[in-house]
């Protein structure tokens, strides 16, 4: 294991913020994560797991904690019949890596997941999502390692929690290290995506049946066009959850504005579109003194210049108050603030 010290944490986040980090300690192989564990006992400090950081952000403090990262790299076949494949996936993964490598091979279930950033280990944290298909559909199990006990073991899918950018593990957060999933993968073609952008991509190019191939390549070119490019503009893609709130309100809001877009969530709740309420409340391309509301899509807040997590917070409840003012709806942050 490679132990870092007094590290920038703003390089360890997408939106380019943060204080620093004790100890940063890079594994190459997941049980050496017992050491990190031993180490910071020893140290008597506390242990967060990141990945790439695409979705944490750290606060301007220097963070007196042991930050581990996975830089595991295995994809192993674990079970294969003539409609199925099984595979056991390491957490230091890159999670397009894999995508590509599941298209490439003939495999569907994640095709829709295609270009979002980041790892496998922290993949099932918030259930990623996009364009109609969740990692949890997938997901077989996630193998943890929990710091309480000091054990490895599975924790199968239904055990899991999932939940719409939610788990077990999201509700958790430094309970478990996540040392490899397990995937369920399809050997048949894929089903025509049904989501709007999608299908109606597949019917300005007047294809019917479209392959793994073509899903991904129209995944990627619509997610180019929609989403800021984080290497050029700081961000940690959707900035806020889409709310769910119960069908009753969905039907009051939908009378008041009959073009807010919603989307049936089931158990009697609608999801309601997050990036809607902020653009009505007159806040995209809105800037908060460096941190900005994304011109195309407003549920991205950018790091435009000089932003720090001080700003960030700042920028943050000004934009839930004028939602709660407006629509009675509390906004809720998607990723992860390390304060
Ligand atoms: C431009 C952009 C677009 C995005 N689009 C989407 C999208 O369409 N859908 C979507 O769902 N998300 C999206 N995201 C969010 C992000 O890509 C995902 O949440 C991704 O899974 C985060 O991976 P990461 O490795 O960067 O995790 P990090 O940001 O490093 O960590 C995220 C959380 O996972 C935990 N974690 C990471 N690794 C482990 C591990 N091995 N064990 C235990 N916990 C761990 C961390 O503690 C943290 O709580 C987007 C982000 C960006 C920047």
């Amino acid at each position: 294991m490679k132990i870092l010290e007094n590290v920038d944490l703003s390089e360890y986040s997408y939106m380019k913020i943060g204080g620093t980090g004790k100890y940063l300690i890079e594994i190459e192989k997941d049980r050496e994560i017992k050491d990190v564990h031993d180490f910071a006992m020893e140290k008597n400090l506390p242990i967060f797991s990141i990945g790439s950081g695409s979705n944490t952000i750290f606060s301007d403090k220097d963070h007196n904690m042991v930050f581990v990262k996975f830089k595991t790299s295995d994809i192993i076949k674990t079970y294969e019949d003539e409609n199925f494949i099984n595979l056991k996936v390491s957490a230091g993964v890159d999670w397009d890596d894999f995508v590509d490598w599941a298209v490439s091979n003939g495999y569907s279930g994640v095709e829709c997941l295609s270009f979002i950033p980041g790892t496998i280990g922290a993949s099932p944290i918030q259930n990623i999502g996009a364009y109609g298909q969740e990692v949890k559909d997938s997901i077989l199990y996630v193998e943890v390692y929990e710091f309480e006990t000091g054990n490895f073991y599975e924790i199968p899918n239904l055990e899991c929690d999932f939940s719409y950018r939610d788990s077990i593990f999201k509700k958790n957060i430094g309970k478990f290290a996540v040392a490899n999933v397990g995937f369920r993968l399809s050997k048949k073609d894929p089903a025509m995506p049904t989501y709007k952008d999608l299908s109606l991509y597949f019917l300005t190019q007047q294809t019917k049946n479209p392959s793994l191939k073509k899903i991904r390549q129209a995944v990627i070119e619509i997610r180019k066009q929609k989403l800021p490019d984080w290497q050029k503009e700081p961000n940690c893609g959707s900035f806020f959850k889409n709310p769910i709130v119960s069908n009753d309100l969905a039907q009051k809001l939908i009378k008041e504005y009959p073009d807010l877009p919603q989307y049936n969530a089931g158990d009697g709740k609608t999801k309601i579109s997050g990036g809607w309420l902020i653009e009505k409340c007159g806040l995209k391309g809105k800037d908060f003194d460096g941190i900005s509301v994304h011109n195309k899509s407003a549920l991205v807040l950018v790091n435009k210049k000089d932003g720090n997590f001080k700003k960030l917070e700042k920028a943050i409840d000004e934009i839930t108050k004028k939602v709660r003012d407006k629509f009675d709806i509390e906004l809720e942050t998607e990723p992860n603030l390390i304060k």
